[in-house]
């Protein structure tokens, strides 16, 4: 233990101890002591200091700095000073510094020696400028970002969970213009020129922007905005949650794609479908009318006859593709309306199975009906329920071999009715099954064996059966057979 006896013993003491590396330097800069912080802050001992100059350990970059305050010092026109500056280890690396000096004077004035104190900084130098370095990186990063975001021809906007914008790129200000002339103030979620596909006008909580604030996901969302129907945008907006660390919910993302032309062309199809669909019928109706008439006629030569019959089927086909594909426009169009009324649904499925039967039994199937004794009534449109049915029936038989079977059923459940048509036909594969529904798809099978069908059937089951809020499915094998199932409530 020391045994401390006087002043300048404890001050020798404290300075043996500090942390802080502490030297006296003459003024010709002569390193007169050092501590044992500054010896393992150098990588010298102290008698190989005493040997050096400050000038020797300091970094050549730095040194006039230095001088020049030592020489102010010096004369007089300061006590002390502090520096930020770099030493030379001597191993060659350097370390940084943080210089304090006060010069010692005697009582005449003529300067003693400089008391040198220096903190080794090196560390936190060195964090300092890593943290530089990321925030470089990172502020580049954000540039790129952003240029990227900007020069996206899609409506980008990121929201807090308040509502508040926290990223939006231009494409988005220029949408939210046309949506808001009177501007938004920062906030998502106000009411403006916003409109649903239907045309009908959106309310706050009903807004694209609200419902991704609200944790809300989804995809091709069509939204209109503008209050001018000549200039106004269609949209199709998708969004995504963003989460934090710990999962919980953070904000959201929103993008915006203007598919205004998109939305023209297919309107301007369907139109299109709807027009040419209805100008067909006409002539159509009149060829077929006089063709019956030719063939009641009954003075036709047999050669000439089946002809005419061969003419008959053709015309009919026609008649029935140009009735779905007008059905097919009035459903894209959302104007399929249904007329319920009480109908017995058993008798509408006896009525489809002998309208078929002779067909079937052209093609070699036997068809197997089972449907309940007592009659079960529906609140249906029964004009649409038969296409359904015949649109079933007319594929289970298309899709079925000579000697297969086709069965129906019919099943009255809870609040609804449920029909199902069996064929032991081809089948389908289980990655085309989902798409069956789709307008105008066709199967694989059906392609390949040139069965004739436009793809337009089992959409016009599907949209049918959804207007009366019913479902429609399906389970199939492939070689071994298919069943459709249907259900409809009772009533609506
Ligand atoms: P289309 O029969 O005119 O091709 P649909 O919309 O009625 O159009 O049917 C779509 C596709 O579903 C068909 O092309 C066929 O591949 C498949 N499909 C429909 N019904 C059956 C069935 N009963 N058995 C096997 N495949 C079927």
């Amino acid at each position: 233990m020391t045994e401390v006896t006087g002043g300048e013993e404890l001050w020798q003491l404290t300075v043996e101890h500090s942390p802080v590396g502490t030297t006296l330097v003459a003024p010709d800069g002569r390193l007169l002591s050092a501590n044992q912080a500054l010896c393992d802050m150098l990588g010298y001992t102290e008698d190989q200091i005493r040997e050096l100059t400050f000038q020797q350990i300091t970094h050549p970059d730095d040194l006039a700095e230095d001088l020049a305050l030592l020489d102010e010092t010096l004369a007089g026109r300061r006590t002390s000073y502090r520096l930020r500056k770099r030493y030379l280890h001597a191993d060659g690396h350097v370390v940084h510094g943080d210089l304090s000096v006060a010069l010692l004077r005697d009582t005449d004035g003529t300067p003693i020696h400089f008391i040198s104190q220096i903190l080794d900084v090196t560390e936190a130098q060195e964090y300092a400028e890593r943290l530089t370095e990321t925030s470089r990186a990172l502020d580049a990063q954000h540039r790129y970002l952003e240029a990227i975001v900007d020069s996206v021809d899609v409506g980008v906007a990121v929201l807090d969970p308040m509502r508040g914008y926290v990223v939006v790129n231009q494409r988005h200000m220029q949408l939210v213009e046309l949506a808001h002339p009177d501007g938004i103030d920062g906030m998502s979620g106000l009411p403006g020129d916003l409109f649903a596909e239907d045309g009908t006008r959106l309310e706050a909580h009903e807004l694209p922007s609200t419902r991704a604030a609200s944790g809300e996901e989804f995809d091709e969302l069509i939204i209109r905005i503008g209050a001018d129907p000549l200039t106004q945008r269609a949209l199709a907006v998708s969004a995504r949650s963003v989460h934090g660390a710990a999962g919980e919910f953070s904000g959201a993302v929103l993008a915006y794609t203007d598919v205004t032309e998109l939305v023209r062309a297919l309107s301007a199809k369907d139109q299109f479908v709807a027009t040419i669909s209805h100008e067909l019928r006409t002539p159509l109706t009149a060829v077929l009318g006089h063709l019956e008439l030719i063939a009641e006629s009954g003075d036709l030569p047999q050669e000439l006859a089946d002809r005419v019959g061969v003419v008959h089927r053709n015309a009919m086909r026609l008649r029935e593709l140009v009735a779905d594909l007008l059905l097919v426009a009035q459903m894209t169009d959302g104007r399929l309306r249904l007329t319920r009324l009480r109908i017995d649904v058993s008798e509408l499925v006896a009525d489809a199975v002998e309208a078929i039967r002779p067909t079937a039994q052209r093609a070699g199937l036997t068809i197997e009906v089972d449907v309940p004794e007592q009659p079960l009534v529906a609140h249906v449109d029964g004009n649409r329920l038969r296409q359904v049915l015949d649109n079933l029936l007319g594929n289970a038989v298309k899709y079925t071999e000579p000697g297969g079977e086709i069965t129906v059923r019919l099943r009255q459940r809870v609040a609804s009715t449920e029909l199902t048509v069996t064929d032991t036909g081809i089948g389908v594969p289980a990655d085309e099954v989902g798409q069956l529904f789709r307008q105008f798809y066709r199967g694989s099978q059906a392609a390949r064996r040139q069965i004739p069908g436009a793809g337009l059937g089992l959409s016009i089951v599907r949209s049918i059966v959804e207007a009366h809020g019913g479902v429609v499915d399906v389970r199939s094998t492939p070689g071994e057979g298919s069943t459709f199932r249907v259900e409809v409530p009772v009533a609506p």
